[in-house]
């Protein structure tokens, strides 16, 4: 949704809410302490509206439990941050949040970092033909050019660097997840991948890095060795070779100073953004997600 709709829609605390809770509950508020629908609407004059639950006498709002629980910031610049971030190509720093929205720094990087963490949700897990591959993050090498003469050794990458390493999986319709791993090992990348990918009904295809090979211990597993071609009939990783270029290019796009203290959550900023390219509506998808808590 574009600025000016959710600015013309959401212009208070109350159009929020009730979008909200419409979102959240439906036509049933439901208590999120006991999940008891025998519950009343205080009589209060509160910026948010408070709700009594009658079983379990306990109290609460549609925020409880949500990115939104306690807030001080208005809810207005809560949406508006969040139209703000999925409208961006590169993810806006919290200093331009900030300028944007009217707000102290600080407040604008944490409400970011808690709509980044919004971003993850469960999901089913992948099938059919899937593409697993590893990537480096960080600052570029020194002396690229470099090409490796006696006197000067060729400039480090990936593995030996202070880059950090992701770990990725795409599947055939485009979906992807990723995350950062601690130790390039088989067996972080493996652990990884069967959270994500049924064992049952895929492939799994990887270059011919050596810590894949126990990934593919416990499903089918095809390889494509990258010194000899690219594509290998169907085998291949060059979708989610094409999403670790969006991603660097999204990383270094804006946070050049901080991005090695939270990896995981500008990662996880990539996916969401590449998951929600061909989605009607990113922002709507991104609110029910982020009311959807038990
Ligand atoms: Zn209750």
């Amino acid at each position: 949704m574009d600025l000016i709709r959710v600015f013309t829609r959401f212009p208070d605390d109350e159009a929020c809410v009730e979008h909200l809770e419409r979102v959240r509950w439906g036509d049933t508020p439901t208590c999120p302490h006991c999940q008891s629908t025998n519950v009343g609407r205080r009589n209060d004059e509160r910026r948010i509206a408070r709700w009594n639950c009658r079983t379990c006498r306990a109290s609460f709002s549609v925020l409880s439990g949500t990115i939104f629980h306690k807030t001080r910031i208005p809810l207005p610049k809560w949406f508006l941050a969040i139209s703000l971030t999925l409208n961006a190509k590169k993810s806006p720093s919290s200093h331009q949040l900030a300028r944007d929205l009217d707000m102290n720094q600080k407040s604008a990087w944490r409400m970011a970092m808690q709509i980044r963490a919004a971003m993850v949700h469960e999901r089913e897990l992948m099938s059919g033909i899937v593409e697993a591959d590893e990537a480096f993050f960080g600052r570029k090498p020194r002396n690229r050019n470099r090409h490796g003469d006696d006197d000067e050794p060729k400039a480090p990458r990936g593995r030996g660097t202070r880059n950090v390493p992701v770990d990725g999986v795409m599947d055939p319709s485009g979906h992807v997840a990723a995350q950062p791993s601690a130790r390039v090992t088989g067996r972080d990348l493996h652990a990884f991948i069967e959270c994500l990918v049924g064992k049952d009904a895929s492939v799994l295809m990887t270059d011919q890095w050596p810590a894949c090979r126990r990934a593919g211990r416990t499903m089918p597993h095809a390889v494509v060795d990258h010194a000899a071609r690219y594509v290998d009939g169907f085998i291949q990783v060059n979708s989610i070779e094409g999403f670790w270029a969006l991603a660097k290019r999204f990383w270094m796009g804006s946070h050049n100073h901080c991005s090695h203290q939270h990896p995981a959550a500008y990662i996880v900023e990539s996916c969401f953004k590449l998951n929600a390219r061909n989605h009607d509506s990113p922002f709507g998808a991104f609110v029910r997600d982020a009311v959807a808590v038990a």
